[in-house]
């Protein structure tokens, strides 16, 4: 497992702590991770599209107001895998954990990848109404073959990658569980837990669809991190610090 940046961004604390500081800004690093399955090469999420580091406003229009991309323009996904000698046309999967923009923005650039995303939040995203809110077409809607996931689903049957569905923040919400042989369990939770506050503290950002649905995600995601694997958060600058490089990776 590689973690490679998929761009950076900042908006206000409340989206996600709801009693900071209403002027209160933080930073979110943008994770893409690239797994080298010796049956193909699977990309959990995408990041931002390029585009966004110069002219968000063109791409994300009024969003670029509260989500501010602060991203250089070699930050994102297709540079990163250069780093680790892989072009787009070397991954095999791509694993959308949801469609908003910083998590699909760059599936363009993987022509040859089927798409695993679930099946509730491609409907979601086709809503006309949210076209420009989080979502946007341009992300998502691409000739690739896209694998509508519906429950748990074990990629190459061998426990290694397996996606589980945890809505709340979305409809159709997915995270990664991976086995490695040597550093052992992960669980990728994209914004089912944006900060590791939200999980400790029970904290239920301002951007949630359904809170119900995020708090028994958050009961599936303890229960899972207390098994032994490492929790990892969606947007947490101070837990992404820990990572290892690109160009270093989990075994
Ligand atoms: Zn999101």
């Amino acid at each position: 497992m590689h973690i490679l940046s998929g761009g950076r961004l900042q908006l206000k604390k409340q989206i996600y702590l709801p009693e900071a500081a209403p002027d209160e800004i933080i930073t979110l690093p943008v994770s893409c991770f690239l797994f080298r399955h010796p049956q193909g090469n699977v990309l959990f999420d995408t990041g931002c599209h390029p585009s966004v580091a110069g002219n968000p406003e063109k791409r994300w229009g009024d969003m670029a107001q509260s989500v501010v991309p602060v991203m250089g323009v070699d930050d994102n996904i297709v540079s990163e895998l250069r780093r680790v000698n892989l072009t787009p046309e070397d991954i095999d999967i791509v694993v959308n954990s949801h469609l908003h923009s910083d998590h699909c923005g760059c599936n363009e650039f993987f022509s040859k990848a089927k798409i695993y995303v679930h099946a509730d939040e491609l409907a979601i995203a086709r809503d006309p109404a949210l076209e420009g809110r989080g979502y946007f077409k341009a992300d998502w809607d691409h000739p690739m073959p896209i694998i509508e996931v519906t429950g748990e689903i074990d990629i190459f049957a061998d426990g290694r990658i397996v996606l589980l569905p945890l809505p709340g923040h979305t409809p159709g919400l997915t995270g990664l569980f991976a086995s490695l042989p040597n550093s052992g369990a992960y669980l990728l939770t994209s914004d089912a837990v944006p900060l590791r506050e939200n999980l400790d503290w029970e904290i239920l950002p301002t951007n949630t669809w359904n809170p119900d649905l995020l708090t028994k995600s958050f009961t599936e995601i303890k229960r899972i991190g207390k098994s032994g694997a490492a929790v990892v958060c969606g947007h947490d600058l101070a837990q992404s610090s820990t990572f290892k490089t690109a160009e270093e990776f989990y075994d």
